[in-house]
């Protein structure tokens, strides 16, 4: 069997119709789009089409789009411009289990004379709404919260966060990188000011990203240039990338529907599958509501990293929720925001799926999975004595 991708939350296969879309804006098409020529017009005109297509798939005006060069850029872009069209509010609000795009930042931020609220989450990966109504002040100048969870694909509740948000006049980022494409988004119903995706994460090139603005939120550029973006964004577009951004989200608008129904049923016969032969494993996040082709699963007494040297061995791509740090295994601050006992958040592995799968694969990894975690747990240090102390002695260390 070939290379069996499940980590998709990572990355995503560029569609090979995205690629044919991009290919003609490496080749003959390179004019620069803000040319007076017609030469650069006809790229100008190809990257408004692109701009039409993402709108339309969240629901925004092209108006309200700005390219990016990746999810990452367009965190820091809508939270920053929030910050400085605000200068007198110093207090950010956002939750424990952001992706390092915006939690980064934030704790950054938190050393530059910014106050951080960060809250928490329930053993399943969800945040309480009360909690966020009591941690809103007067001096609150943004407030962040991620549409989906990367790692256990846990949906947050942002249309009602957001409408909080509205009403205390406090503006709204969401991080919906792993939500759009995955679940359906439209702006005219989400009272969000900002909206981050990146195009990685939906079949389209690295590299490449949007954030939406809404009309009439504050607005500040974080790289100062020349005019593109209307100004928002300076440097030269990255053509290609938007070209291929824009059919990736006219893909993700057409098929959505049906892709979503058998990815799940891929995602649920996977997990179902390794449940059923694995004892002692358990599925991290909310199970009720969770992105389609996420699943996260703890097997109790197992090293993470282990568990996919080997499943690299079977040619299987997946991701450990823990990461290395100085040597130590941590289990990543997603489980441990969720509490998720110690003997199982250092054995938890995110399988996540795409278009691209198919039953063969999945069939694969519930026959042999089963016998690599019977074989790591025959030498697991943490069956016998104290597991805390016999985890914190192993060495074991793939990084
Ligand atoms: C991947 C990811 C990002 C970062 O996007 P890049 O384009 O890689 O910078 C941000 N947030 C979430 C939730 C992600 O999964």
């Amino acid at each position: 069997m070939n290379t069996v991708y499940f980590d998709n939350n990572a990355t995503t296969r560029v569609d090979p119709a995205v690629l044919a879309a991009m290919l003609p804006y490496f080749g003959e098409l390179y004019g620069n789009p803000s040319s007076m020529h017609t030469f650069g017009g006809q790229v100008g005109r190809a990257v408004r089409e692109a701009r039409e297509q993402v709108a339309r798939l969240i629901g925004a005006t092209p108006e309200e789009i700005v390219f990016t060069s990746c999810g990452t850029e367009g965190d820091n872009t809508a939270i920053r411009a929030a910050l400085a069209a605000q200068p007198e509010k110093k207090h950010i609000i956002t939750t424990r289990v952001e992706h390092p795009a915006v939690l980064s930042l934030s704790q950054h931020l938190e050393k530059n004379g910014y106050e951080l609220t960060l809250l928490g989450v329930d053993d399943k990966g969800r945040m309480d709404l009360d909690e966020l109504r009591e941690a809103i002040r007067k001096d609150t100048a943004i407030v962040s919260i991620m549409f989906a969870n990367n790692e256990t694909g846990t949906i947050f509740p942002v249309a009602e966060a957001a409408a909080i948000c509205k009403e205390r006049g406090v503006p709204f980022h969401t991080d919906a990188v792993q939500a759009v494409g995955k679940l359906d988004i439209d702006v005219r119903e989400l009272p969000v000011d900002y909206l981050v995706l990146s195009g990685h994460k939906l079949h389209a090139p690295k590299g490449i990203g949007a954030l939406y603005v809404r009309r009439g939120a504050a607005y500040r550029p974080f790289l100062r240039g020349g005019h593109q973006e209307r100004g928002r964004r300076g440097g030269t577009e990255n053509v290609p990338a938007i070209i291929g951004l824009g059919m990736a989200c006219d893909l993700a608008a057409a098929n959505m529907a049906e892709e979503n129904t058998r990815v799940l049923a891929l995602r649920d016969r996977l997990e179902q599958g390794l449940l059923a032969a694995i004892p002692d494993a358990i599925v991290n996040g909310d199970v009720a509501n969770r992105l389609p082709n996420t699943t996260n699963i703890s097997f109790k007494y197992v090293e993470g990293e282990a568990i996919l040297l080997l499943l690299d061995q079977l040619g299987v791509c997946a991701s450990s929720g823990s990461a290395c740090t100085s040597g130590s295994l941590e289990p990543s601050h997603v489980l441990r925001a969720m509490g998720v006992p110690f003997t199982y958040a250092h054995g938890s592995i995110r399988f996540s799926l795409s278009r691209f799968n198919t039953q063969e694969e999945v069939d694969h990894v519930v026959r042999e999975l089963p016998r690599v975690i019977a074989r790591l747990r025959e030498m697991s240090p943490f069956r016998a004595g104290s597991e805390a102390e016999a985890a914190l002695a192993k060495p074991a260390c793939s990084c």
